[in-house]
């Protein structure tokens, strides 16, 4: 028998379909899928190529097909074994095919499912889109394979409800979620198979990712597989009541059911924790919180007997030309795709539209081909045959999809915030009561000692004088004895001399005696005192512990200071996600950030004016949180802090403070221009400058600070920072400085001999649009207060913008494409314009034409007609136009 293999360009053995059924790792470990490795976090957003994985199906014969083909033979010989099946053309003729798998007539439900579907929804839970699909001729079996409820019987469970079986078994409900959509696609018209009345959905595609959403389908929350269960009764059920009403079959329209999952992951590995001096860290950097979103699409495409048989019985003309349009641009997708073809008309229906990222996107796509056995059906076999063998050509780039999850992080902030917080109130307590006890504890030995003291002294002083009093006792009667024996010896007539001697003999021993004693007092005098320093030498073991205490208590007041820096990097960090969330969530709901000048760049924490809304609705706005317990100048003192983190954070909350006007007064009265011109003067790092400058831009909004900020020489630092940086963002915010400044007529000379306006001109080698425009501005500014000061009769002669050399700029981009830029230049021409003694240099340098393009072609009917009005007025322009015959 003769037999042509039909062997696809695509490698087999790469990929497998049937991979092993291992225990699957959680999300946040690598997992090895089959034919694609899960990558690492390094090469998350790295795109990983994956086949279109094709399998074939036969449904056995039916009961018709029983009596009906009785004597014939099926059309189709299949080998599962060797993954080929044979299609016979004749009785001794067939082709082969091979395919990624091949499913016989017995094959169960549950070995479909684990072939064809489950690998694809191993993926949506690693994170990529997957996409399963059914193609075939009505009565083959799709909706079999994919949507029996499996009531009756569970081993006849089909795809959709296995699927979100495994899903739900995945997933933790505590941080991920499940949602469902189920749409019906009829004539390309999309109808909502959970809201029948919602039958014209449109498509929406994200021009930047190309991401298909329809943001107005009903999406079902799903947290059990009963609810899923009833689900899909209710789809089903609206489907039927649909088709009965638009008297036509399910088999003409393709049903879709989208499964979205979001899952948080958490990257471990940068949670990192600083220590001091050994201790338990303070600061703990909050692991970076992530959302995987990724979503499984199941596809009952409609019969593929229509897209040959157009004129088939039953169907209208429009009707067969819808169907086939969406059937057939999906051949026609697969094919060019198949053939590397570089054009694919996947905008030709709403089929394609949808399912862009199935073939040739970025999801893991397995298609079901289900074919049946009988040879009256050969035709039709073979056209899904080929259909199955094409798309097997189609190679996918798979994609993991991972959003920074802004608002679970600032609410972990928040928490730690909160945590330090107490935390440092604890151990300033606990500090506190410890002083006191010692405190309390060195008095206590100081009265003991002083107590003591006092007795032993009182004991001495009292032996003292009693032996005093003994001696003088015994002295008076030895005074008495003498003078009894003295009178004796008189009257024995024995000779004075020899008594005296007696009496000095018994005196000098007697004061000998008395000396000792005295000595012995002495020495016991100086014992006391001894021992009166040895008491009170507690106290100064007191003295010596206080000391010690001070010293810890001077390493706390530090520790307690790091900690308040630390609390307000963690809260500017705060705010930089709020301020995220804040412009994203309006970014989601299409509003634009606002015309106002920005004094900040959109990378460096910013408050708009909605926050401090907030405070409004009676929330305060974090800035303000902030300013009331950290305190403008605790904030501003940390501008000189000697951590360069913690200055460039201070200098960010600062930009961000003075971005509200209420708070301006305030930041000047502090002292805060006068540190962030010098932050400007000592020109740190570039983000510093930028965010200075940004604050100084917004504080220059103000005229009273306009003039302070000439007063301090700001002008001088602007333009040395003008001709120092190269950062657009700085350069912008350096120009919208000069620019408000510009506008102040009684700063207008100085400004001016001070160099402001050869360093705005300078800032035009930036060539950003947005740089441009704030140069356009102050150019705009200045011309109109100069032209005041003249009408004023304060300022004659020429212009300084032209004495300066801004003129040809001004003449270059006058009509610049960029409208803010072409805005300004043309209000400073007719500002210019407005002077007979500018009129020479303007006609020289080719202003006079832009002046006569703007008094026609401007968009603004003031300018317009200003510019016309100084034409027809200033003799030397009226001369040169009539010189040059121009009609006016
Ligand atoms: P389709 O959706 O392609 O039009 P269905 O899924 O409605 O086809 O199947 C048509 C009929 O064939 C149904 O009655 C279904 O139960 C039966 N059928 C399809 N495939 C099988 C199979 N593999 N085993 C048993 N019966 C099947
Ligand atoms: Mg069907």
């Amino acid at each position: 028998m003769a037999s042509n293999l039909h062997r696809n360009g695509a490698q087999r053995g790469s990929a497998k379909f049937d991979r092993p059924l291992k225990p699957r790792p959680r999300a946040s470990s690598p997992s090895p899928g089959s034919g694609f490795r899960r990558p690492n976090s390094a090469t998350r957003n790295d795109a990983v190529p994956g086949r279109v994985r094709v399998a074939v199906r036969l449904r056995p014969r039916n009961a018709e097909e029983e009596m009906a083909d009785a004597d014939f033979g099926d059309c189709v010989e299949l080998q599962p074994e060797l993954k080929r099946l044979k299609l016979r053309r004749n009785n001794w003729d067939s082709d082969t095919f091979e395919f990624d798998e091949v499913l016989t007539q017995s094959a169960s439900q549950k070995r479909v499912y684990e072939v064809v579907a489950k690998p694809v929804v191993e993926s949506v839970l690693d994170g990529y889109n997957g996409t399963v699909m059914a193609y075939g001729q009505t009565g083959t079996g799709k909706t079999f394979t994919l949507g029996q409820l499996g009531e009756g019987d569970t081993s006849s469970r089909g795809i959709m409800v296995r699927s979100m079986e495994d899903i739900l078994a995945d997933l933790s409900p505590a941080t991920d979620s499940v949602t469902v959509s189920y749409l019906q696609l009829y004539m390309e018209t999309l109808q909502d198979l959970l809201n029948p009345a919602n039958d014209n959905i449109p498509i929406v595609e994200d021009p930047r990712t190309g991401d298909v959403s329809l943001p107005g389908a009903t999406l079902v929350d799903i947290r059990d597989q009963q609810s899923f269960l009833e689900l899909l009764r209710i789809g089903e059920a609206n489907r039927v009541a649909a088709n009965t009403k638009m008297n036509t079959e399910s088999s003409r329209s393709h049903a879709m059911l989208t499964v979205h999952i979001k899952r948080s992951v958490v990257e471990s590995e940068d949670i990192v924790s600083t220590s001091q001096n050994g201790d338990v860290s303070h600061l703990i950097k909050p692991s970076k919180p992530l959302v995987r979103k990724s979503k499984l699409v199941v596809v009952d495409l409609a019969g593929s007997e229509r897209v040959h048989k157009s004129g088939s019985e039953g169907l209208m003309l429009e009707e067969a030309k819808s169907i086939n349009l969406s059937l057939s641009s999906l051949g026609k997708c697969i094919n060019a795709l198949a053939e590397n073809n570089a054009h694919v008309p996947f905008r030709d229906s709403k089929l394609t539209r949808m399912l862009r990222d199935s073939f040739g996107g970025t999801a893991r796509t397995s298609l079901i081909v289900t074919i049946g056995p009988s040879p009256r059906h050969r035709g039709e076999t073979s056209s899904t045959i080929l259909f199955g063998q094409r798309a097997m050509k189609v190679e996918n780039m798979l994609k993991i999809k991972e959003e920074f999850d802004y608002k679970s992080l600032s609410r972990k902030l928040e928490i730690q915030l909160d945590k330090l917080i107490a935390e440092n109130e604890r151990q300033q307590k606990s500090f506190e009561d410890d002083i006191e006890k010692i405190n309390l504890e060195a008095q206590c030995r100081i009265m003991e000692a002083e107590r003591k003291f006092a007795n032993e002294f009182e004991k001495e002083k009292l032996k003292c004088q009693m032996e005093y009093m003994g001696i003088v006792k015994e002295l008076e009667q030895k005074l008495v004895l003498n003078q009894d024996r003295h009178d004796c010896h008189a009257d024995n007539g024995e000779g004075p001399a020899q008594s005296s001697a007696d009496e000095v003999a018994e005196l000098k021993m007697l004061l000998e005696t008395e000396s000792n004693r005295r000595k012995a007092a002495e020495e016991e005098v100086a014992r006391l005192k001894w021992q009166l320093e040895k008491y009170t030498q507690p106290e100064e073991g007191g003295c010596f512990e206080i000391t010690k205490l001070h010293n810890l208590l001077e390493d706390e007041a530090h520790q307690k200071k790091k900690l308040e820096e630390e609390i307000i990097i963690l809260r500017s960090q705060l705010l930089q996600s709020n301020y995220e969330i804040e412009q994203m969530r309006r970014c989601l709901e299409g509003g634009s950030s606002g015309s106002t000048f920005s004094a900040t760049d959109s990378s460096v924490t910013q408050v708009r004016h909605s926050q401090f809304k907030d405070a409004a609705n009676g929330q305060k706005s974090p800035v303000a949180t902030l300013f009331e317990q950290v305190g403008l100048q605790k904030i501003l003192s940390l501008l000189e802090s000697d951590d360069a983190n913690v200055r460039i954070h201070a200098v960010k909350v600062v930009a961000n403070l003075a971005a509200e006007e209420a708070n301006q007064k305030r930041i000047v009265e502090a002292g805060g221009l006068t540190s962030l011109l010098m932050l400007l003067r000592r020109y740190e790092d570039e983000t510093v400058r930028r965010v200075a400058a940004g604050a100084i831009a917004n504080l220059a909004m103000n005229e009273a600070n306009q003039e302070l900020i000439m007063a301090e020489g700001g002008i001088t630092l602007l333009s040395m920072a003008a001709s120092d940086a190269e950062d657009p963002q700085t350069l912008r915010m350096v120009a919208g400085a000069i620019a408000n400044l510009c506008g102040n007529d009684k700063i207008l000379m100085t400004l001016r001999s001070q160099g402001g306006i050869k360093a705005l001109l300078g800032i035009v080698r930036c060539g950003h649009p947005d740089v441009l425009s704030q140069v356009a501005r102050g150019i705009a500014n200045f011309a109109k207060c100069e032209s005041r000061a003249s009408n004023q009769g304060i300022k004659t002669g020429r212009s300084i913008l032209i004495e300066d050399g801004a003129l040809p700029w001004i003449v270059q981009n006058a009509n610049n494409e960029a409208a803010p830029i072409r805005r300004h230049i043309e209000l400073a021409l007719c500002h210019l314009a407005q002077h007979e003694a500018n009129a020479k240099d303007m006609i020289s340098g080719g202003a006079l034409w832009e002046l006569v393009r703007i008094s026609t072609d401007c968009s603004r009917e003031d300018i317009r007609s200003l510019a016309h009005k100084t034409l027809s007025s200033i003799t030397a322009f009226k001369s040169e136009l009539r010189r040059l015959r121009i009609d006016y």
